[in-house]
Formats: structure tokens, sequence, C-alpha cells
């Protein structure tokens, strides 16, 4: 597996929370929580670098970690209240670490999303 951060953090080489994992998608508490609940889901097995990365055969892991927020939410109880799922793509939407995830965003009303920076 190529190297990042998330790489590391699926391999258990540095700590992190985790609150999810099935076969295909481990999921963590986001070490900067943005929301009271700030979860990280990324594939296991594969390192993709961005979301335009994903090839027509890797489709089904952007579905897995969106139904793993969602499996998540409704174990956690806040389903009904509502969530948000983002997936941020290279420099003008802030991404930071260049291995997909998806970032699930809960707990408390959320801020309208998509206005410029500054
Ligand atoms: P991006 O900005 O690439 O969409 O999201 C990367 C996320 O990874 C950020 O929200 C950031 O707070 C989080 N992050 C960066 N370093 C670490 C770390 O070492 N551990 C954890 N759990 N999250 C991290």
């Amino acid at each position: 597996m190529t190297d990042t951060l998330f790489g590391k953090i699926i391999r258990r080489e540095i700590p992190a929370t985790i609150v999810y994992e099935d076969d295909e998608v481990l999921g963590f508490n986001d070490i900067a929580p943005q929301a009271p609940v700030h979860v990280l889901f990324v594939p296991k097995n594969e390192v993709i670098a961005t979301l335009d990365d994903v090839q027509p055969g890797q489709a089904h892991l952007i579905g897995k970690l969106a139904l793993a927020a969602a499996a998540y939410a409704r174990q956690q109880g806040f389903a009904q209240d509502g969530y948000r799922i983002v997936m941020n793509c290279r420099e003008h939407a802030g991404q930071t670490v260049f291995h997909i995830h998806l970032h699930l965003l809960a707990g408390a009303p959320l801020g309208r999303f998509g206005t410029p920076a500054g």
C-alpha cells in the first residue's frame, strides 16, 4: 500500500480513535473536528489520491464509504436528526491528505457550505 498518513492509521502504526470497521472501510475520529461528530471513512485496501483518480472499476468503493457513514449514523442514533458527508478534491476544496476519504459531520445543525473562502 502506498504510504500515506491514513495508511499508517489503517496499519495501526499511528494512533487514532477507530469507531467503525468492516472488511473494506475504516472509520476514525478526525483529529481536528469541525462538528460534534466528525468521522473520516477510508478504504482499507486501496489507496487513491483524490476522487478525480477513482477509476470506473473502483466506483463501488465510494458507495462503501457512504454506506459505512450511514450505518454508523444509524448505529449511533443520529441518522434521523441528519448529517452531512463531504469529500474534498484537491486545492480549492482544501484537501490535505491524498488518500481518498469521506467526512461525516453531525451532532448539531450544520452551517451552509460552498461559499468561497475569504
Ligand atoms: P481533507 O482536508 O484532506 O479533506 O481531510 C483530511 C482530514 O484529516 C482533516 O480534517 C484533518 O483534520 C484530518 N487529519 C489530519 N491529520 C490527522 C491525524 O493524524 N489523525 C486524524 N485522526 N485525523 C487527521
